[in-house]
């Protein structure tokens, strides 16, 4: 997996203030039970003369060592038994003073024998979910929260099943699609009409795929082609340098999610930034999906035969049946 740089050192920060707050918390423990135990206290100092003395012997070449060690060895093991059997007295185990640390594998480094740990993996992926769910609307976009129930009973003779037994089954393989991704995937399309769910269907397969630590960029097309725009025509440097680093992220995040394509303005500028951004993907072998209201002939019309003619054979179309759900939401409340 590619890590983007910026979220990576969020992680690490995050993991660098774990370890502050167990140090912190180590201290504390210290010294209350130095406090109410200044014997421990010395006892820590003689382990650390002897620490310093086994170095010594470490480094002195020369002339057998060996009784000096087993000696220190001795007195060590003395010493840490008199310590805890003081932390006992005081009520407390053994362990209480040890370094502590949240991740018993890398000891909060973030480092595993295979690279990078599995924990700051998770941070990693905290912060992406993060970064993605400022884009997400509500925040409750899952697939567990899908509700058949906005979607009709009665059967449809053209599909040959109810709009809800339908789109149960959408649900199904979008799910299936989400769990089983993996970079290179099929690029989907979702079309019908306003209403049908397919901004929250892209956005529960963002959260899952995100989650399974893939880079995941989700945008309105309007937004995302105001950033071509940007990055190309802005005079503000700083603009257009962020807007550069998004465009950057969706040439080549694994999952690139377009929503709303149709719903932008249309200008002979941002109909060749999405030839690019679709080309450069489907070129790269990356993952797109795309949700428009717009049928086929529609979008050949709106954006000509060669982005018409890319989605309509290189991706995976999905149809959303069914009515209006904010529709039927009203209804319901009335
Ligand atoms: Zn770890």
């Amino acid at each position: 997996m590619e890590y983007n740089g910026k979220l990576l050192a969020r992680a690490r920060e995050r993991l660098e203030q774990r370890r502050q707050a167990n140090a912190a918390e180590q201290r504390r423990r210290l010294e209350q039970v130095y406090a109410r135990s200044p014997r421990v206290r010395e006892i820590d100092r003689e382990l650390r003369s002897q620490m310093i003395a086994l170095m010594g012997l470490a480094i002195s070449h020369g002339g057998d060592v060996s009784a000096d060690l087993a000696r220190l060895e001795r007195e060590n093991l003395l010493l840490q038994s008199e310590r805890a059997e003081r932390l006992s007295e005081l009520g407390l185990p053994a362990d209480y003073t040890d370094e502590l640390c949240d991740c018993p594998v890398c000891r909060d480094t973030g480092l595993a024998s295979g690279g990078v740990c599995e924990c700051l993996k998770k941070l990693y992926n905290r912060e992406l979910t993060a970064e993605l769910g400022a884009l997400l609307r509500t925040g409750d976009e899952c697939f567990e929260r899908f509700d058949p129930s906005l979607y009709g009973a009665e059967i449809d003779p053209a599909l040959g099943a109810s709009a809800r037994e339908y789109m149960t089954v959408m649900r199904d393989t979008c799910a299936e699609y989400a769990r089983g991704f993996a970079p290179g995937a099929d690029s989907l399309l979702f079309m019908g009409g306003t209403g049908l769910g397919k901004t929250f269907m892209s956005a529960c397969i963002a959260r899952v795929v995100a989650a399974a630590g893939f880079s995941v960029a989700y945008d309105s097309t309007s937004s995302a082609l105001a950033r071509f725009e940007q990055q190309r025509f802005s005079r503000d440097a700083a603009e257009a340098d962020a807007a550069a680093g998004r465009v950057r992220n969706y040439l080549s995040c694994d999952l690139m999610i377009l929503d709303d394509l149709g719903t932008e303005m249309t200008t002979s500028f941002s109909v060749a930034a999405l030839y690019q951004l679709i080309n450069t993907r489907l070129t790269e072998r990356r993952t797109t999906i795309i949700s428009t209201n717009l049928g086929f002939e529609e979008l050949r019309r709106r954006y000509g035969g060669q982005i018409a003619s890319r989605l309509e054979g290189e991706y995976t179309c999905l149809h959303f049946y069914g009515r209006d759900i904010r529709l039927v939401k009203k209804e319901r409340e009335a």
